[in-house]
């Protein structure tokens, strides 16, 4: 399959098209550099250092005799993205290409607008380009578990049967996200099912959980294929941030009481989930989703799977919660889709939470301490943090 990935660059992006190139995919690469400009402006870097998006693909052509392709450009610009589109005539797009930080987006009303002009019109012209080029082209397009926030109900793979009044109807699932950011991916998946039903394009929604993990069977091949590895407030996913806090001795920054639970998934899954939604289209017309995780764990829970596999001290510090969210609720989720077309899912484990370990201690002269405290705070429109006027 010729598979074009967008935001190729990123954490997921870059060992995902490895993944593909790895199983014989003919692979493209698509970035704007977005994430390496974010990690100037907040001043903060990657604990593993990243090499040149060239760089890294020279790496992999050395190693695996693969070439994947690379474009350079903005999805925000309509123009290049539907040339880059009918250059590499793609049988599949997979679309990560978005700003992805919840708090990056409730800095300020800048960032907050920039986040959602940044992933909504970048969607929209990957859903018009498709239109236009060829709208056989199966659009796998990352969203979050976030876009359900924690209703009270089970949460079912982006549709429900409601029956009201005595009429039954299959809804896409309510949302209830918990940031500007959450909300753009709600916004992504109503125009991406619209552009189903009214186009007859084909896509699969993936709602995916926190990404814990940094090494797949690819980037482990050569330093220079290495993915990046967050650890800051604001782009630091939760157990990636508490391995590498346990790691400098560092209490682990619980927000709240802990007890707010996230569906979770190892990097090693993800790469495997987005090859099965390829090789496996959703039909025409068809807005398919899948709830990509594979566990759930509450924060608290996980800082004690850190704190209990760290053979040093380490201690927990209780932050008042810079976000606004539940943190005692209920949370069942169906995440069955991925598992019946062949996940077989890496559960959290001591093995890999000591890899991680690994890692963090080998770069942990990069770290700046500072970057780990939150400073974005949910209840106010400006952060102290905030650029607006800046
Ligand atoms: P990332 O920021 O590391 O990667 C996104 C890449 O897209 C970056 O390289 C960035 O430069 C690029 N990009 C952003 N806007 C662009 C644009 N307009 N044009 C071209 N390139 C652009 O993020 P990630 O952690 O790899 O996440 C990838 C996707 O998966 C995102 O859509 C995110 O919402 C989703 N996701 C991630 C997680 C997680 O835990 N990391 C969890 C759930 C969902």
């Amino acid at each position: 399959m010729r598979i074009l990935v967008l935001g190729g660059d990123g954490y997921l992006g870059w060992p995902t098209a490895l993944h593909l190139s790895d199983c014989g995919h003919e692979v493209a690469v698509v970035d704007n550099f977005a994430r390496r400009a974010y990690d100037h402006e907040m001043g903060v870097r990657s604990l593993v250092p990243v090499e040149p998006l060239q760089v890294r693909v020279d790496a992999w052509r050395e190693v695996s005799g693969q070439d994947i392709k690379m474009y350079y450009g903005d999805l925000v610009d309509a123009d290049f993205t539907v040339e880059m589109i009918r250059d590499f005539r793609p049988d599949t797009i997979v679309h990560f290409a978005e700003q992805r930080a919840a708090p990056y987006s409730m800095i300020d009303r800048k960032h907050a607008v920039y986040t959602q002009h940044n992933n909504v019109i970048g969607n929209l012209n990957v859903l018009f380009a498709i239109e236009e080029v060829d709208p056989s082209i199966h659009l796998v397009k990352l969203g979050t578990m976030g876009e359900y926030g924690t209703p009270n109900i089970d949460i079912e793979e982006g549709w429900l049967e409601v029956t009201h009044k005595g009429r039954t109807d299959r809804m896409l699932y309510p949302k209830k996200p918990g940031s500007f950011y959450h909300l753009s991916k709600v916004h992504d998946s109503h125009n991406i099912e619209f552009a189903c039903r009214i186009w007859g394009l084909r896509a699969t929604d993936l709602n995916q959980g926190v990404v814990y993990g940094q090494e797949t069977p690819q980037t482990a091949r050569d330093p220079r294929l290495a993915t990046r590895f967050d650890y800051d407030a604001i782009f630091g996913t939760v157990l990636n941030r508490f391995v590498i806090q346990a790691v400098l001795g560092h209490p682990l920054t619980v927000y709240g009481t802990g007890g707010q639970t996230r569906g979770v998934i190892d990097i090693r899954d993800t790469v495997e989930c987005i090859r099965l939604a390829a090789e496996n289209p959703a039909d025409p017309g068809e807005f398919r989703v899948f709830n990509q995780m594979t566990e759930s764990f509450s924060v608290e829970e996980i800082a004690k799977t850190v704190a209990n596999n760290y053979h040093g001290t380490v201690e927990v510090e209780y932050l008042e919660n810079p976000r606004v969210e539940q943190d005692q609720h209920y949370y069942n989720v169906v995440h069955t889709g991925l598992v019946d077309l062949g996940l077989d899912p890496h559960l959290l484990s001591n093995t890999l939470i000591n890899s991680l370990f690994g890692v963090a201690e080998q770069f942990k002269d990069r770290v700046d301490l500072a970057a780990m405290r939150p400073t974005v705070q949910w209840r106010t429109a400006a952060s102290p943090m905030r650029t607006e006027g800046s």
